[in-house]
C-alpha cells in the first residue's frame, strides 16, 4: 500500500529525512516510533502530499506521490490531481484540528459535501454511522467546545473515515489527551484495523503497537534504525539507539 525507496526530504540545508526504506503492507497496522526531531511527522506529512520529497521514491497504493509516470519519464501531478489523491488518504493528527463553528456531526459531513458532493441528507446518514461507531452518537449536536479531548478525536477519526479512505496515517493521536481519555482513542483504532483498515500510526503507545501492530519501524536522525515484528522489536531490540530510546518510553 506504501512503499519508500531512499526518500530524501531537506528543509533548505538540514536533511530531515535521509534515505528511508520501508514497505507498508495492505491491511497492516504499521506503527513508527522514534525520539523527537527523528523526520516521522515528516514523513507522514510526505505521504500525504504535503511535503515533495527530494530524493527517493514513494508510491502509495502503487502510484507514485507527486508525479505520473508516462513511459520512462515523470510528470509533476497538478494540484487538482494531487487533491484527488489526497482524499484517499485520512489524516489524525496530535491537535484534534476539528471545525470550532461546526457541530461533530456537520464536521464529519463536511468534506463529502463539500469535497465529494454528496447530499446532504446522505451525508448526514453516514456521518451519524460513524459517530456511533466511534461511540459518540449522543454527541452529534455538540460542538467541539463541548466535547473532551478525547470525543475530539474520535470526531476527527470518524470525520476521516467519512472520506473512505483506503490508508490512515495517525500522528500521535493520543499524545495531547489526558491519560484516561487514551484509551477510548486506542480502541476506536483497534476497531479499525480489525476491520483491516490500512494504518500508519506514530505513537509511543508501545502497548497499543505491540498488542494492534503488525510491524514496527524505529527512526532516528532521518533513518531507519530497526524494523520488524513489534514484539520482537520491544522486548528484544537489536541497536544501542533502540534500546536507549525504548528504556525511556517503556
Ligand atoms: P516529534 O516526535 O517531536 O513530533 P518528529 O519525529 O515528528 O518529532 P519532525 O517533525 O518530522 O520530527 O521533524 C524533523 C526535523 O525536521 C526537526 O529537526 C524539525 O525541526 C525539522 N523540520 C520539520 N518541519 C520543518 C519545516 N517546515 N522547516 C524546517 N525544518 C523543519
Ligand atoms: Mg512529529
Amino acid at each position: 500500500m506504501v512503499k519508500a525507496e531512499a526518500v530524501h526530504k531537506s528543509y533548505g540545508p538540514v536533511e530531515v529525512l535521509k534515505g528511508i526504506d520501508l514497505e507498508v503492507k495492505q491491511s497492516e497496522v504499521f506503527c513508527l516510533v522514534g525520539p523527537s526531531g527523528s523526520g516521522k511527522s515528516t514523513f507522514l506529512r510526505c505521504i500525504n502530499h504535503l511535503e515533495k520529497i527530494n530524493g527517493g521514491r514513494l508510491w502509495v497504493d502503487g502510484d507514485l506521490v507527486g508525479y505520473q509516470q508516462r513511459g520512462d519519464k515523470l510528470y509533476e501531478l497538478k494540484d487538482r490531481e494531487v487533491a484527488m489523491k489526497r482524499r484517499d488518504i485520512g489524516m489524525v493528527f496530535q491537535r484534534f484540528n476539528l471545525f470550532p463553528h461546526m457541530t461533530a456531526v456537520e464536521n464529519v459531513m463536511e468534506a463529502p459535501v463539500q469535497v465529494k458532493g454528496e447530499s446532504k441528507a446522505a451525508a448526514k446518514e453516514r456521518a451519524m454511522a460513524l459517530l456511533e461507531r466511534v461511540g459518540l452518537a449522543d454527541k452529534a449536536r455538540n460542538y467541539p467546545s463541548q466535547l473532551s479531548g478525547g470525543q475530539q478525536q474520535r470526531v476527527a477519526i470518524a470525520r476521516a473515515l467519512a472520506m473512505k479512505p483506503k490508508l490512515m496515517l495517525f500522528d500521535e493521536p493520543t499524545s495531547a489527551l489526558d491519560p484516561e481519555l487514551v484509551g477510548d482513542v486506542l480502541d476506536v483504532m483497534r476497531g479499525l484495523a480489525e476491520e483491516g483498515m490500512t494504518m500508519i500510526v506514530v505513537t509511543h503507545e508501545m502497548g497499543f503497537a505491540r498488542e494492534v501492530g503488525d510491524a514496527l519501524v524505529f527512526m532516528d536522525g532521518g533513518v531507519v534504525v530497526e524494523s520488524g515484528n513489534p514484539r520482537d522489536v520491544l522486548t528484544n531490540p537489536q541497536h544501542e539507539r533502540t534500546r536507549a530510546f525504548l528504556s525511556k518510553v517503556l
